[in-house]
């Protein structure tokens, strides 16, 4: 059964959420005091977790699992899950297994995570300087996830991707500097427009840092040129850079939507299928599995939960209302 939605798109890329709660606080993701994390017992167990992925991979077709929050390093049993996905499905070409993180101690957990299965990490990384990082993050923790970059990459754990943001006024003039940041350490860098789904909603249409915009300012410093291999269902437009073969992508969710390819699904931490980051609605199979669902008809459910997928996000539409669960609620 495949997780099939109204306009034929097909999702196959899973994102799971394994915790709302975060040890950084990103002004574009979450209020400096944090909010009111979710309760425990509303949250999956590890246990729960697993059999939910299993459900996806072994009946509906998922081929890629990526693991998220909040901060995936935050939960404890990251290792073991990620092992007993792997055990799933050995072969990587039949099931990728990534997480994204903000980075905070990974440089001693890279390794194990590899061990376990893991392929890739996603890195958060908007800055390289140590107070523009505390000015966005509000922790002075850069050098963690300098380390944390580091200790991936030699853990195997690539090609290691930094995702970064770039905010007006705090780290838009920096973006050339990051680029030949990662282009020296050998991972691949790509910018996200900034969106709305910040739980304190100060998402600004006329203040965001859009794509064309992005692609001007490494323009100061570098030759780019649309890449030759094909996007797909990749969210990323990647342009090489001074001729390649390095590369840089953007990530222009709200100026140029690609919502006809998605192929994503999102499960959050309390176990809600979300068939969009800013969907309004969510299917709920917690409580079915802790009523007793067998797997099939969590498939069933998962399977009816994708006829809801709307055709686009629409942020750029008059009518566009912000979700509300935020994005580290959600699983970024
Ligand atoms: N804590 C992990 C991290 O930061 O990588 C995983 C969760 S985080 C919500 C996932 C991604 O969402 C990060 O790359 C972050 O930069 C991005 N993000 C968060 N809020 C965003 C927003 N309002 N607009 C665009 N990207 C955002
Ligand atoms: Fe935490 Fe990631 Fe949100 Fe930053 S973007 S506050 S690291 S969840």
């Amino acid at each position: 059964m495949p997780l099939l939605d109204r306009y034929g798109r097909v999702a196959r890329d899973l994102r799971v959420s394994l915790t709302d709660r975060c040890n950084l606080r990103c002004s574009y993701c979450m209020p400096p005091e944090g909010l009111e994390w979710a309760p425990d017992d509303t949250q999956l167990t590890d246990d729960e977790v697993v059999r939910l992925v299993r459900v996806a991979v072994q009946r509906l077709g998922v081929t890629g699992v990526r693991f998220t929050g909040g901060e995936p390093l935050l939960r404890r049993g990251l290792v073991d899950i990620v092992s007993r996905v792997r055990a799933l499905e050995p072969d990587r070409e039949r099931l990728g297994l990534s997480v994204t993180t903000n980075a905070l101690g990974l440089s001693r957990s890279a390794q194990a995570l590899a061990d376990a299965g893991l392929d890739r990490v996603n890195v958060s990384l908007d800055t390289v300087r140590p107070e523009t990082f505390l000015k966005i993050a509000l922790r002075d923790r850069l050098h963690d996830v300098v380390d944390g970059l580091a200790a991936a990459q030699a853990a195997g754990l690539g090609p290691v991707k930094v995702n970064a943001v770039l905010l007006r006024g705090i780290n838009d003039d920096q973006a050339p500097e990051l680029l030949a940041w990662c282009l020296e350490r050998g991972y691949q860098l790509r910018f996200i427009e900034q969106m709305p789904l910040d739980a304190q909603h100060g998402w600004d249409r006329s203040a965001m840092v859009t794509a064309d915009e992005i692609v001007s300012r490494l323009e100061e410093r570098f030759t780019l040129a649309p890449a030759a291999e094909p996007r797909g269902s990749a969210p990323a437009e990647l342009f090489s850079v001074d001729g390649g073969p390095a590369t840089v992508g953007v990530i222009a969710s709200v100026t140029r939507p690609f919502c006809g390819d998605c192929d994503r699904v999102r499960l959050t931490a309390d176990g809600q299928v979300r068939t969009c980051l800013f969907a309004r609605e969510e299917s709920d199979l917690r409580s079915a599995l802790r009523a007793g669902a067998d797997d099939g008809e969590l498939a069933t459910r998962w399977v009816t939960a994708m006829r809801g997928k709307a055709a686009g996000h629409g942020i750029d539409d008059e009518s566009f209302l912000q979700p509300d669960r935020p994005m580290s609620a959600i699983g970024g």
